[in-house]
Parts: structure tokens; sequence; C-alpha cells
């Protein structure tokens, strides 16, 4: 039985999802203006195990992400300059080049880390004319109002403002500064649709001249049109509690009448050297700077795995290399255990596995039980436990390094081929591959190499 901490109920509860069996899940995404952090990455290693813990369980998983090609503004309350925008001018290209360059980067590093990635992964650009609707919707049921500068969400219309965040909003009222926007009703109240000067990039036709979507109107769209009414369970990081998730809740309830979203999981922060990360300090760190330094995407994504996600987690690169380390001796481990003779009752390991990464993806206890588990006499039965626990770990148990480099460009050209639709190419190299004792298993989005 799973159980998770619901960041709205902010209880320990069941998991449970509407429909037997099927869970709807929705993940903000990233904003795609530039390079993704490690920090970025420990968001996404959270939803990818998630994910993966929920399929365990046996749940068919319908999952959404978006993508930020819009409206994220400087400052997450709708202040500055459109992060894109920013973005274009920095490099002196269109926000659509940006947009195009930066989204294969979050998904070529994320393929990497071996992350798990949702069935559906949706430009908030992709949505612009279901966003009008929705904020018509807005405005015809009196949530919404207009101004010379936009849309607002008028938040007095929602009581249930800010119970996400725990914040009070008429004790955050009494201390606020004085709003410089006096058209708004309330300070609090956020922008749905911004209406664009004429010098603005990024601008479409809507019923209230030519503007550009809110960053917040864009998770509650495409959350509807992917998933419908009903989200079971919608995941993001923790600074997204006091405005982005607030907002949406506040859009997504009003606009059906109904509570949309059941259950609400946040990931606590990355910190770097028990600070905050920054450009400025110069400890950003992306997959490709730790992989420079001699680390790969698979050593990060151990690491993940050793503090809980409600939890910050400090990185440091002595605790890169103890990840690095651990993750080595179980890869030793794992390969003696495959050809061991020795007969191990592995159930329990297998029960305190499942208890850990159902006790709200305690993730430190089930590595514990891993390494409990290959102190075992060698054995193939301790190595078929670790296989199943794997669909869950994502890593590799037996080394890449070991197939050799021939092999692997010659897997990587039937790959080429195949991308190419070069078919004759394709299968000349795969008999070429079987006579050398190598078979490919394609895969979705890539393929494994399996020496026969
Ligand atoms: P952004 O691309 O800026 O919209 O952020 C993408 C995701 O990264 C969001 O879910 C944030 O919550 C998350 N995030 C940003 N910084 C960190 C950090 N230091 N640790 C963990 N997650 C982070
Ligand atoms: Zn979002």
């Amino acid at each position: 039985m799973l159980k998770i901490f619901n960041s709205l109920t902010k209880k320990i509860e069941q998991f449970k999802t509407r429909e037997n069996g099927i869970v709807n899940m929705y993940s903000c995404g990233p904003t795609v203006y530039y390079y993704p952090h490690i920090g970025n990455f420990r968001a996404y290693l959270f939803m990818d195990n998630i994910r993966r813990v929920l399929k365990y369980n046996g749940y068919k998983v319908n999952g959404v992400m978006n993508i930020t090609d819009v409206g994220h503004l400087t400052s997450d309350a709708d202040e500055g300059d459109d992060k894109m925008l920013v973005a274009s001018k920095r490099e002196n290209k269109s926000p659509w080049e940006i947009a195009k360059f930066y989204t294969n980067v979050f998904i070529e590093e994320a393929k990497k880390l071996n992350i798990d990635l949702p069935e559906y992964i949706v430009p908030a650009t992709s949505v612009i004319e279901e966003m009008i609707e929705f904020v018509k919707t807005l405005i015809a049921r009196g949530y919404a109002y207009e101004t010379s500068k936009g849309i607002y969400f008028d938040i007095a219309k929602f009581s249930a403002y800010g119970a996400l965040a725990g914040m009070d909003i008429n004790e955050k009222l009494a201390g606020a500064r004085i709003e410089v926007d006096s058209e708004k009703r309330s300070p609090y109240d956020f922008v749905l649709w911004v209406k664009a000067p004429k010098e603005h990039i990024m601008q479409w036709d809507s019923p209230w001249g030519k503007g550009y979507p809110g960053w917040h109107i864009e998770c509650s769209v495409i959350g509807d049109k992917y998933l419908g009414e009903y989200i079971d369970l919608h995941t993001g990081g923790v600074d997204h509690k006091p405005v982005h998730h607030e907002n949406e809740i506040a859009q997504s309830n009003c606009h059906y009448g109904h509570q949309v979203v059941n259950a609400w999981m946040h990931l606590e922060f990355l910190q770097i050297d028990g600070g905050k990360m920054s450009k400025s300090l110069g400890n950003l760190y992306t997959i490709a700077d730790l992989e420079t330094k001699g680390y790969s995407a698979e050593d990060f994504r151990f690491f993940y795995f050793l503090a809980h996600y409600s939890k910050q987690q400090n990185f440091t690169f002595d605790s890169l290399d103890m990840a690095k380390n651990t993750l080595k001796s179980i890869k030793n481990l794992a390969k003696e255990h495959k050809t061991g003779l020795a007969k191990v009752d592995t159930s329990s390991y297998e029960q305190d596995f499942l208890d850990s990464i159902n006790d709200d993806l305690n993730m430190p206890k089930a590595i514990a039980v891993v390494q409990k588990m290959l102190k075992e006499e060698r054995s193939q039965d301790v190595y078929s436990s670790l296989e199943k626990f794997n669909q869950v770990l994502g890593i590799s148990l037996i080394d890449a390094e070991e197939i050799p480099q021939e092999i692997k460009e010659l897997a990587e050209k039937r790959w080429q081929a195949k991308l190419n639709r070069d078919w004759t190419t394709a299968d000349a190299v795969r008999v070429e591959l079987t006579a050398k004792g190598y078979s490919i298993k394609d895969k979705k989005d890539g393929y494994e190499i399996i020496e026969n």
C-alpha cells in the first residue's frame, strides 16, 4: 500500500486514484530559456522516482509535463521581462529558436539520467487557443476581470487561496507593500493574460487584443486538455507552492467549480556546499559539467537516492564521490550475483524494498535494503530481485563499459541508419552485430545492446 505526504492536506495519506489502477499525473516542467542545472534535475529525478514507484505498484501512469516557452517572467510573481525574451536578446536568436534548443538540451540530459519521461510533454505555446477559452470561462463566471494591462484573477473570489502554502492571505494583505498597479483589486490578483506592447515579440490575437499568457495558466490548461477535470497527483518543486501552484489551484478549481487535483507532492531544493546555487557564485553545475569532471549522469542519478525528496539535499563533490563509489560497489556485487550458484530466499528483501518505496518514497531506506541483500552469498536469486528493484532504480546493472567500443559504434551506426530510414544499412549492421555475438533491443527512444 503506497503512502505519500500530500502537501495540500499536509498529511501522510494512502495514495488513491479516481479510476482503478490508472494515475492521472501532472508535473511542472522546465522553462526552456537556459541550460538546466543539477537542482532542476533533482526535480525531474523526483518525478521519475514517483512514476517508477507507481508503476512498480502496478499502476498505469498517464503523465503530463508542460514546457514553459512563453510567459514566465523573471520573477514568479508577474514582474520583470519574459525569461524567453531575455534569452532571445542574450543569444540573438528568436524565442522559438531558444525554446527549441533548450527543450532539446533538457530532453537529451533527461535521457542520459534515464528519467522516465511523461507520456505527454506539452509546450505552452501549443495551447494558446485553449488558454484563451479557459480565461473566457473564468471571466464569464466572475472570477477574472480586465484592466488596461491584461486579464487578472480575482483572488477574493476564491476563499481557499493560500491553503496549499499555508498562507493567510488577509494577514499577508495587511502587511503588503503599496500596490503599484492601482487597477488591480488586490495586490495578489495575478495575471491570466497580458496585453502586449507592440514591440513584444511573442503575441497572439485574443478577444482582449494582442497579448500573451501569464505563466500559471498553462499548467491549468494543459492539465485540463490532457488529463481532464480530475488529476490524481501533481508534482513540482517547493518554490512553486506559494505562487505558481496556489494560482493553478485557484484557476482550475474555479473553472470547474470543484477541486481538480487530489494530491500534491513537492520536492525540496538541492543546495550546493550548504547554500544556494547561483550563477554569480559560479556553482551552477549542469550534467555536462559533472561529466567534464569525470562523473557520469548515472552517478548523479544515484546521488538523488541518498536523500529523502522532502528534505533539502546538499551537493558537494565529496558526497557525489560517495554516491559514485556506492554505485560502483553495487554494480560489482551485481556482477558477482549474476553467476552466483547459492540459493537465497529474497522474499523478505523484496518486502522491505516495497515497504520502503511505499513509505512516501523512502529511497535512502530502499538503497540500504539493496546493500544488505547484496551481502548475501552470491546467488542468481539475489540478482533477479535486484533486477526487479531496478525498475525503480533505473541504473545499468551491468556496465555498458563491458561492451566493446567497436560494438557500440556499430549499434549507433544502425540506430542512425534507422532514423534515416536506411533499412538496408540498418539490416546489414544488425547481421554484423549478430555475427559478433550481440543483439539490439529497440526501445521507444533509443536502444539497448544485449550480449547473446
Ligand atoms: P524552471 O526551469 O526555472 O521553471 O525550474 C524547473 C524546476 O526546477 C522547478 O520544478 C523548480 O522547482 C526546480 N528547481 C529549481 N532550482 C532547484 C533546486 N536548487 N533544487 C531542486 N529543484 C529546483
Ligand atoms: Zn506548473
